[in-house]
């Protein structure tokens, strides 16, 4: 039986890396994008040139009816997923907490927390055995910022991480039972374009002194901890928080 995947927001960075590798461990994979359809698309040919599985869907992770439509178009073309990666996610500019507008937050929650929330509630609905599903595993894409606060750069990102990780831990207990592991990854510094979204094209660089590993990660080692997470081999694994960090 086919073993299906969903990664959100998988057009770039680490998302792009996890489909990689995932349809090389012989995922099918649903390569979700917002806005980057010629990325994800390339990204699409990429893996079915090395003999993958995958087609390119569209959806903003923070509208539900966009959610509800993709969960209904790969039932209807593929089948039930048994994999899902809350991948997408959004920073915005340094600030301070005192410099920071009710629009931003609204986005960086709405994305960050509600996609998330969205999305597993799709996925659960699907896997749980409860429901007649196969069971499945669910890895949410965290941070270390979740840790760490991310003072006068981006605590509203940080509290939302820190949002995604209790998500973790409660949906784990909540589905254990019914066939489901839940786990997440807390990248460090990793070298993708989330840091020019951020108006810091080079945070990685400037910052790596700080790492005790004293270098940037790559989003193929952040890639590496969510495919095994998804694998039967994490299967005594759930409510994990996994940092790949490079020890900060
Ligand atoms: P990235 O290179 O900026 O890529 C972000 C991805 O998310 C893109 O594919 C983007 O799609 C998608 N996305 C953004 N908003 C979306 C939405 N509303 N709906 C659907 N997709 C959306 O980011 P990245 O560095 O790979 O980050 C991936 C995850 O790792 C995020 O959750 C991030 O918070 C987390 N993380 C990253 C780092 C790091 O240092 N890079 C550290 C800690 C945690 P489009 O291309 O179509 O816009």
């Amino acid at each position: 039986m086919d073993k299906i995947l969903l990664v959100t927001g998988a057009s770039r960075g680490i998302g792009a890396a996890t489909s990689v590798l995932a349809a090389r461990q012989g995922w099918s994979v649903v390569v979700n994008f917002n806005a980057r359809g010629d990325e994800a698309q390339a990204l699409v040919q990429r893996i079915v040139d090395e003999g993958g599985r995958a087609m390119a869907l569209q959806a903003d992770v923070s509208q539900e009816t966009q959610v509800m439509a993709m969960f209904d178009q790969i039932d209807r073309q593929w089948g039930r997923l048994s994999g899902l990666v809350n991948n997408a996610g959004v920073v915005d500019v340094a600030a301070r907490l005192d410099q920071m507008s009710w629009q931003r937050w609204r986005r960086m929650f709405d994305v960050n927390v509600l996609g998330s929330l969205l999305c597993a509630r799709e996925a659960v609905r699907r896997m749980s055995t409860r429901g007649g599903g196969a069971g499945g595993a669910i890895v949410n894409v965290s941070s270390a910022a979740a840790r760490l606060g991310s003072p006068a750069q981006y605590l509203d990102y940080a509290a939302a991480k820190g949002a995604v990780d209790t998500m973790t831990v409660g949906l784990a207990k909540e589905v254990a039972a019914e066939g489901i592991r839940v786990n997440a990854v807390r990248p460090g510094l990793i070298e993708t374009d989330i840091h020019a979204s951020g108006g810091q094209p080079d945070r990685v660089r400037d910052l790596a002194h700080q790492v005790p590993m004293l270098r940037g990660g790559q989003a193929q080692e952040v890639a590496q901890a969510i495919v095994w997470l998804l694998s039967e081999e994490a299967s005594y694994t759930t409510m994990a928080l996994i940092d790949v960090s490079g020890g900060r």
